[in-house]
């Protein structure tokens, strides 16, 4: 049995939870938490304040880390690589090197496995990224998202003054997909690459014409794509877009074998809950982590580092007989 501590238990740590119900070599000692136990309700499950992972120390082959990449994981994954195999999902693309580099010095000191930046982007489409890469060298790899709600475009909206409360979806643009794989070269902008469509509740006498403008004028966010506006109802928000996370997106490589001989790389998700199923990659990615510490294979790992074998519960023999 691999013995699993949730750290952190927002929408990700729900989903561990879920998705360690459905794997039969996994057993959960408990969720720790930063806030009073009592305050939290899992579905069935232990919850303990953060001071009792140290006590159960023992009992623990590897954390998996649900904080926030924004400032929990920074902190949080290289301190608890200190003492356990941690694996996390550390998403600010920019900031994963340095990430890295922090967390490897401490598991390499400590000799412990952490791996990071584990889930769909980054995670299987960073993987499918390099294969499509590696198999096409000549071509072009383009990434789209959605559609889904993307939680930092919600935020901004949010902290319009005159918004009550708001959901944003990225959507990919379907035209310019199918015009790529039929092999035209384009030259594309963000613009081109996806719309954003915002669903937003005013707060009382707010002025609409004034936030719409706002919002379609926000740089960084919105002035670079086609946005739409729609203002309604609380009530409308809460039963039409809340309810659920779906998301996914595809990486798609165009290349070329040989002159005018086209291929078309295409992988995609289409998920109805972003952090259920990053979830279940995090857990998959946590029995790697587990037999690469067993195998003294200690410091930083990604998903670039880990072979496939690793992921499952299936013997090697399995492997090649029913799934090569
Ligand atoms: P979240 O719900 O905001 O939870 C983050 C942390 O906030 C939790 O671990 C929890 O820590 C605390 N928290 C949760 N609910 C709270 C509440 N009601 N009041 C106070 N604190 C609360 O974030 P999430 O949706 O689980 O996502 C976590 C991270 O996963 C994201 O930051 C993102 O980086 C990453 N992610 C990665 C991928 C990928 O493909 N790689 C995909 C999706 C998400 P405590 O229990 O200690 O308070």
């Amino acid at each position: 049995m691999i013995r699993v501590a949730i750290v952190g238990y927002g929408n990700l740590g729900r989903g561990v939870e879920k998705a360690i119900k459905k794997n039969s070599d996994m057993s959960l000692i408990g969720i720790f938490t930063r806030r009073k136990p009592e305050t939290v309700s899992s579905e069935g499950s232990p919850v303990f304040p953060m001071a009792e992972l140290m006590n159960k120390k023992e009992d623990i082959d590897v954390c998996i880390l649900c904080g926030g990449s924004a400032t929990d994981l920074p902190e949080q994954t290289p301190k608890l690589t200190q003492w356990f195999n941690t694996v996390d999902s550390f998403d600010t693309h920019a900031k994963i090197p340095e990430h890295f580099l922090a967390v490897d010095k401490i598991a390499k000191e400590h000799q412990k496995t952490s791996i990071i930046s584990v889930g769909w982007d980054p995670g299987l489409f960073s993987l499918n990224r390099l294969i499509a890469k590696s198999i096409l060298p000549q071509g072009e790899t383009l990434t789209f998202w959605g559609k889904g709600v993307s939680q930092g475009h919600s935020d901004a909206l949010r902290r319009v003054s005159g918004v009550a409360d708001a959901v944003q979806y990225t959507i990919p643009n379907d035209e310019i997909i199918e015009r790529l794989k039929a092999g035209e070269k384009l030259e594309l902008t963000a613009r081109d690459k996806h719309v954003r469509e915002c669903f937003v509740v005013l707060e009382e006498g707010a002025d609409q014409e004034k936030i719409k403008n706002e919002i379609i004028e926000m740089p960084n966010y919105f002035s670079d794509y086609d946005t739409t506006v729609h203002f309604i109802s609380q009530k409308t928000l809460e039963s039409e877009h809340k309810q659920g996370m779906p998301h996914g997106g595809k990486v798609l490589r165009v290349g070329e074998t040989s002159e005018g001989m086209k291929q078309v790389y295409d992988f995609s998700l289409d998920l109805q809950s972003n952090p259920e199923f990053t979830a279940s990659v995090i857990v998959a990615y946590a029995r790697a982590c587990v037999r690469l510490a067993d195998e003294k294979v200690y410091g930083a790992q990604t998903v670039f580092d880990v072979a496939p074998k690793y992921l499952t519960q299936l013997s090697d023999d399995v492997l090649r007989k029913d799934y090569l």
